[in-house]
């Protein structure tokens, strides 16, 4: 593989390893620089690969904490097979905080398949779908909303491209037990030309689901619970943790997307739900207010479907072209 990434972490051996991905970048101030990409390999006997990142969006924070955690908690003698774990898999965009990496503005989530001779972002994704994906059967990314957007604790997935795939889906869905689940209808698959993660794992041949967790750039302490306790069950239904007693499932709420409801004017939203609501067609959603022009009337906003309120955003000023709400119905 022609990657320029080196690993010095050997992902081949037994027991737990930790060190860097070495991505080389020179600069002004470091000529024969790498960024670091932290990496961790957990492996004991034979079973499964388990790909677990976090970072891929670098204002997401529950993912980033709860891998950090399994990757000191989790001991070899703990597993059966092998987690690569990999908590800012973006390292620039996530030391820096930020959706996107600071230094080329690369958005990892749509830079697969990547470039192993391109900017930083797309050479992280390029090793990622063509260096780690191959050694892996499962692969989880941890995303949350970001700045922009708020969602509850979601899994998200296809539907399976093969009867085998589906159930496998829907066995890590069962395992995570997140309240929601967004799945996916249609796309996919090995013929995917999807520029995230998860397309990248579907080329791959690898089992993926992704999450949303929370959002508004914070870290919700209830919500990485929830992870947590998701990441040791998911575990533990691949019989990659065979101590471990889940405790009784609450059950997830399937939905599959309508499409987010978009802003048309620049001002400040007022949004009249939150999460969870049911709301329905043509039913005015909020208000888009103009400070600056105060005489003037709001503008409404309507939404073109019924179903539920599934995420909302984060940040009260919004301009043409900002998603508001994402609608979903139930499966
Ligand atoms: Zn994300």
């Amino acid at each position: 593989m022609d990657s320029l990434i080196t690993c010095e972490t050997d992902l081949s051996a037994t027991g737990k390893h930790h060190g860097f991905l070495r991505l080389p970048h020179s600069v002004h101030h470091s000529a024969y620089g790498w960024i670091p990409v932290p990496i961790v390999s957990i492996r004991n006997g034979d079973g499964p690969t388990l790909l677990l990142m976090a970072g891929n969006h670098g204002d997401e924070y529950e993912g980033q904490v709860a891998l950090t955690r399994l990757a000191r908690d989790l001991q070899p003698d703990d597993i059966r097979g092998r987690v690569i774990i990999l908590p800012m898999v973006n390292f620039p965009a996530a030391s820096a905080g930020m959706r996107v990496s600071p230094i080329d503005d690369g958005n990892l989530n749509r830079s697969f398949p990547g470039d192993p001779h391109g900017t930083p972002t797309q050479m992280i994704a390029h090793y990622i779908e063509e260096v780690l994906m191959p050694l892996c059967d499962y692969a989880v990314d941890l995303h949350s909303g970001g700045s922009s957007l708020w969602y509850p604790p979601t899994l998200l997935r296809g539907q399976g491209h093969t009867p085998d795939e589906a159930e496998k889906l829907a066995w890590l869905q069962t395992a995570f037990d997140l309240p929601y689940a967004w799945v996916f209808t249609g796309g996919g698959g090995p013929g995917s030309t999807a520029r995230t993660a998860m397309g990248a794992a579907n080329r791959k041949g690898v089992v993926s689901v992704m999450t949303e967790l929370g959002g508004g750039g914070a870290l919700d302490p209830g919500i990485l619970g929830l992870t947590t306790r998701g990441l040791r069950r998911v575990l533990h239904s691949l019989d990659m943790l065979p101590g471990y007693v889940p405790d009784t499932a609450n059950g997830t709420r399937e939905l599959n997307s309508k499409g987010s409801v978009y802003a048309y004017d620049a001002g400040l939203f007022e949004p009249f739900g939150d999460i969870g609501d049911m709301v329905q067609e043509g039913q005015e959603i909020g208000l888009i207010h103009f400070a600056d022009t105060p005489w003037r009337d709001p503008a409404p906003v309507t939404t073109p479907w019924s179903g539920m309120i599934l995420c909302k955003r984060a940040i009260a000023r919004v301009t043409r072209g900002d998603a508001l709400v994402q609608i979903a119905a139930d499966v």
